[in-house]
């Protein structure tokens, strides 16, 4: 969600004015478009009735005359399911939605008035913190959030809380709190350092630390104003899990030779529902509960959780983890509830649908949806390899080195029918790609985010965007594979980018910069004056924002 201005309908009109815009004399209806809604076809009102856009109208508009109006705007809105550019649900089966579509008056912050509802939420923290391997004689708690976003800040504020609670015990200062995390992160993590005042210790990625939190760096970058490390479960960059052992294994050491213990977060924002479920799991070692170093875990109900935007979950091993001073009890009638959120009032019916598809999917209906995803985006990412022209950065179509020589030459005889995530590097179903060097040097004039222009003149959203700092010269292309990508879409979307690569081989001479560059729909090219000074640079930090990429703000 971007920030909205305010719009000045009034200034607007002058704009338009200065810019003498008579659009084949109507001079008129172009200035009264610009701040007013022309009401659609199909009602009695036609064109003749003003619904303004930027004020409050005095007396409303006929209710079908608004429906259609606001359906035909939003027809305008990218497709869903052809946007590969997010993690975030785009499809859930039709009783889910109906249950949705029940529930959607009710606040997740009643408490005393929805007890059945409270009873799924507490029943979802119990599933899930089973599945994350909740230890016997710790008693862990959590609470649903609207996102990873906010179930990140609250992990990060517990840790930040119980690091001053300690250090004041000790008699000593706790002004300079760090916390370590990856130039990979999303901005979930740094918006926590920022807002929460934590320095941010963002540690360089690379090819070799297979553009993930790199070990080696965090040994150099602990100190007793360390809080925490946050490891991420699915790098949003490129899939690859982070370490989580690995980490907690320095930091094992560390507290050998410091006293000092440093807690782990692991943001499992799309991992979190992907890792327990698939054969390859993360790939060998622990990154859940079972390492005594991870105190909390948060993941997005909303990405791999199959529901639709609007949920996240934090679950922390026990309770004492969660400083009380943070924790807020709020007294209903029926008793004490404690609540630990940023928010008070929000939907409920998101967290119904999680229980519904916990319940309905079971263990074994997510493992065989991530397994699709996976197979899927290993499709994908042979076919790109096949025609020469790309390279994945992702590793999950890579063949792993687990399976031993027996199982090898079993599955040699078998074929690939019987495989599974684990005969693969594990990580997230995502596929992230770029021109192959052989590509580039055979045609360096064309440039890589032609392709996403391309795609998106096909409907396709497929970001281009730059690797994290440091690594910032490679960009990537990248699609994220999710349970509504049938095997029809994904042939589609392979040969469509198969042809627009064509497309650009065969025409050396087009440049499509321009399609970057080209204005936000609706702004004019009127003289410059304060007035459009206003109401267009909102509009022009967005676009310095992306000059970086096409769709940089990917989640
Ligand atoms: C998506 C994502 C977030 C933010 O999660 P929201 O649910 O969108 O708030 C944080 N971290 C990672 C790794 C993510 O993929």
């Amino acid at each position: 969600m971007s920030l909205a201005q305010h719009i000045d309908p009034e200034e607007l009109v002058g704009q338009l004015h200065d810019a003498h815009i008579t659009e084949g004399g109507h001079h008129h209806l172009r200035k009264k478009m610009a701040t007013s809604h022309l009401t659609p076809y199909g009602t009695q009102y036609a064109s003749q009735v003003d619904v303004p856009k930027y004020r409050l109208p005095p007396n409303g508009a006929p209710s079908d005359t608004v429906y259609q109006m606001l359906r035909d705007e939003l027809d305008l809105d990218g497709k869903p399911n052809l946007n590969l550019a997010s993690f975030v649900g785009t499809y859930m089966e039709p009783n889910a939605t109906q249950l949705m579509k029940e529930n959607l008056a009710k606040n997740l912050a009643d408490n005393d008035e929805y007890p059945a509802m409270m009873a799924i939420h507490e029943r979802c923290i119990s599933i899930l913190a089973h599945l994350w391997g909740a230890q016997k004689g710790e008693k862990a708690v959590g609470s649903a959030t609207t996102g990873s976003s906010e179930a990140i800040h609250l992990g990060g504020l517990a840790m930040k809380r119980r690091w001053q609670e300690k250090r004041q015990a000790q008699d000593k200062d706790a002004y300079k709190p760090n916390i370590i995390m990856g130039a990979n992160a999303q901005v979930a993590l740094e918006k926590f350092a920022r807002y929460f005042d934590v320095e941010a210790r963002i540690l360089p990625v690379s090819e070799k630390s297979h553009f993930r939190l790199d070990p080696e760096l965090v040994k150099e970058n602990l100190d007793e104003n360390t809080i925490g490390v946050f490891v991420i479960l699915g790098s949003t960059y490129t899939g690859h899990y982070e370490p989580v052992e690995e980490i907690s294994k320095i930091l094992d050491s560390f507290q050998e030779e410091t006293g000092i213990d440093i807690p782990i977060h692991v943001d499992a924002a799309s991992g979190g529902f992907v890792a327990p479920f698939t054969h390859a799991g993360v790939g060998g070692p622990k990154w859940n509960f079972e390492l005594p170093r991870v105190k909390s875990i948060n993941v997005s109900g909303h990405k791999y959780g199959l529901v639709y935007a609007g949920v996240g979950w934090i679950v922390w091993r026990d309770q004492s983890y969660l400083p009380e001073h943070l924790v807020f009890e709020l007294h209903y009638l029926g008793g004490t509830e404690k609540s630990f959120t940023l928010n008070f009032s929000r939907p409920g019916a998101q967290i119904i649908v999680q229980y519904y598809n916990l319940i309905h999917l079971g263990f074994k209906g997510y493992q065989e949806i991530m397994e699709n995803c996976l197979a899927n985006a290993r499709l994908l990412s042979k076919s790109l390899e096949a025609t020469k022209w790309y390279t994945c950065v992702s590793d999950i179509h890579r063949r792993s080195q687990r399976r031993g020589v027996v199982e090898g030459a079993k599955l040699a005889v078998t074929g690939e029918q019987n495989e599974t995530s684990t005969d693969y590097v594990a990580g997230l179903p995502v596929v992230s790609f770029r021109f192959s060097d052989e590509f580039k040097k055979d045609f360096p004039h064309i440039k890589q985010e032609s392709v996403s222009l391309l795609m998106r003149a096909r409907q396709w959203i497929i970001p281009n965007y730059a690797l994290p700092p440091k690594e910032d010269k490679t960009e990537i292309l990248r699609v994220v594979v999710r349970e509504s990508m049938s095997f029809d879409i994904l042939d589609k979307l392979i040969s469509d980018l198969v042809s627009v690569t064509e497309t650009l081989i065969d025409n050396d001479e087009i440049d499509l910069s321009i399609l970057k560059k080209q204005k936000p729909a609706g702004s004019s090219t009127a003289k410059a004056s304060s007035a459009k000074d206003q109401v267009t640079n909102a509009l022009k930090q967005k676009e310095k924002r992306m000059e970086d990429g096409i769709h940089r703000t990917v989640c």
